[in-house]
């Protein structure tokens, strides 16, 4: 699959190993693949990536693993810019020292009783992480001291300088023995940093990561060549085949994650959409849906997924490839979070080749190809679930009624196979299994037959009329503009003061009226119902 390096390639030590695998780290994060193997070696790094991509590992990793537990002095000193952070990355070095108990950390903040720390100190802590005021104050009091510091890390080095801690900063270094290693972090490396690193690291090594988010190592990556024209229907046989909890379904613009929300719903599955432009009620609305199940296909464009977190997205679908590689990397993201697994598809359309060629190359991935799926391939899934399905049911008992009604009805003319067979035809024709069904089989219901359409025809009422100034046009544009069935299959119009007529062709009724929901003519919502019977509209 990949070739990308492991923790085990660091020859690390047997309990931070352990650690490493206890917190659920499956493989270094680029920053730390580039970073732990140059402070191993001893030298001198300046590194620079964006927040959530896993420094604070990079360099506890290799620092934990230069303490030496018998001497009980500090021997690493971690500067960083808040208590905030003071507590979180104690918290991640208490968690890599989890079954080495013998070295000890201390979080040395403001706000917190100096004598507490005063005691803790003097009971000779190994690594101490604090915020440069507090620890000025220690060194002031003489009851910190760094006479036997051989590793000093400035994390957040551009935040701490933000917040005037230069001086200190300064003053805390030359305090320190030169034969040190010297570990500066950043999400930015402005010249005032460049200048620190200058004065006091030695032969730095500068690394840094641009592609930022962690690279989520379960989730499978995969390609699908397909057509434009055939995205939608490509689309829905993924779904059905793949059967995803949550999906979230990735288009370039807004536009086309609304067209494509519509006829994912006429479909019947359960979707809705994500966008920027959308108020934060809205948005709080459409995730509360996602996150209870209500909804479980989620179709956004790149700003609105940004907030997004949850964490059981099982499958992405590139609907659209991505202009950008780093949106590559953050939307497949999505998925595969909190350690579950998680599948990304990505549709390519031939003119998308270049495109995913640069993706490969600079986010470090293959992806593999995937057939088309073929509507057999869905039947068949579908078969095996509903047959484990059944094999539960034999299991969970209880089926005694049931037994005696087929009994009876094979003493019939009927086989017991044969019974057991159309059973199963019966219920494939119905749909599938989960809430999808339900859904389909309601789209199914929606009572289409007695509209007063012609033969073959829906009809539908719109609560616009003459009064909103729409005229036939308005209403043949509208729905063949937003549902791209041919204008000319719009059949006969009727347009009075305030509601009008239009047929459809039955096959696109559903389409036309879930799409059609939602949208306006002439800035009216469109209020679309399926007609009343009777009361036959004239022609256009
Ligand atoms: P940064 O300091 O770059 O903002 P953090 O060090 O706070 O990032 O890490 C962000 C989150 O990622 C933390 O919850 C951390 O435990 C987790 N993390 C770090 N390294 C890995 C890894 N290799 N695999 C998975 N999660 C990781
Ligand atoms: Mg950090």
């Amino acid at each position: 699959m990949n070739s990308r390096i492991q923790f085990s390639d660091f020859n690390l030590s047997k309990e931070v190993g352990k650690a490493i695998e206890d917190m659920g780290f499956e493989e270094p994060s680029p920053i730390q693949a580039l970073a732990i193997p140059l402070i191993q070696a001893g030298r001198d790094v300046t590194a620079q990536a964006q927040t959530g991509t896993g420094k604070t590992a990079a360099f506890g990793i290799p620092v934990i693993e230069k303490i030496e537990p018998t001497k009980r002095c500090v021997q690493a000193l971690v500067l960083c810019p808040t208590r905030e952070l003071c507590m979180q990355i104690a918290e991640e070095f208490s968690n890599l020292l989890a079954h080495l108990p013998r070295i000890t950390v201390l979080p040395v903040y403001g706000g917190q009783p100096i004598e507490r720390q005063l005691k803790a100190l003097h009971s000779g802590v190994h690594i101490v992480i604090g915020t440069p005021g507090r620890i000025m104050d220690h060194l002031d009091r003489r009851t910190l001291l760094l006479g036997d510091v051989k590793m000093v890390v400035l994390d957040e080095a551009d935040q701490m300088l933000d917040m005037g801690f230069r001086d200190d900063i300064e003053l805390i270094l030359k305090k320190i023995p030169q034969e040190r290693q010297t570990l500066l972090f950043s999400a930015t490396l402005p010249q005032p940093i460049i200048d620190i690193s200058k004065r006091f690291q030695n032969k730095p090594e500068f690394v840094r990561v641009q592609y930022a988010e962690l690279t989520v190592p379960q989730i499978e990556q995969c390609y699908i060549e397909v057509k434009e024209r055939e995205k939608l229907d490509v689309l829905c046989r993924l779904i059905d085949l793949e059967d995803p909890q949550l999906a979230i379904i990735f288009c370039n613009t807004k536009r086309r994650a609304e067209e494509l929300s519509g006829k994912v719903r006429a479909r019947g599955y359960r979707a809705d959409e994500l966008h920027g432009d959308m108020k934060q009620s809205q948005r709080d609305r459409v995730m509360g849906g996602f996150r209870k199940g209500s909804i479980d296909i989620l179709i956004a464009t790149d700003v609105a997924a940004r907030g997004i977190d949850v964490d059981d997205v099982d499958l992405v679908i590139n609907f659209d490839v991505p202009q950008d590689v780093e949106y590559y990397v953050h939307r497949i993201g999505r998925t595969g979070r909190a350690g579950k697994s998680g599948k990304a598809v990505t549709f390519v359309s031939p003119r998308d080749f270049t495109k995913i060629h640069e993706i490969q190359k600079y986010a470090k991935v293959q992806l593999a190809r995937m057939p088309v799926p073929s509507q057999s391939d869905v039947a068949e899934t579908r078969i095996r679930a509903m047959l484990d399905k059944v094999r539960e049911a034999v299991k969970a008992g209880g089926l005694e009624s049931y037994v005696r009604i087929i009994e009876d009805e094979s003493e019939g003319d009927l086989s017991t196979i044969e019974i057991a067979a159309a059973l199963l035809k019966v219920q494939m024709e119905l749909g599938s299994s989960g809430g999808q069904d339900e859904q389909r089989k309601q789209r199914d219901d929606i009572d289409f037959a007695d509209t007063g359409a012609e033969v073959g025809m829906v009809r539908f009422f719109l609560a616009v009329g003459r009064m909103h100034k729409v005229a036939p046009k308005d209403i043949v544009g509208a729905i063949a503009g937003e549902t791209g069935i041919p204008g000319k299959a719009i059949g006969a119009i009727r347009i009075l003061d305030s509601y009008s007529f239009v047929e459809v062709p039955k096959e696109h009724a559903t389409e036309v009226y879930s799409i059609m929901k939602e949208r306006t003519i002439r800035n009216q919502p469109t209020g679309i119902e399926p007609a009343a019977g009777g009361n036959k509209p004239g022609r256009r």
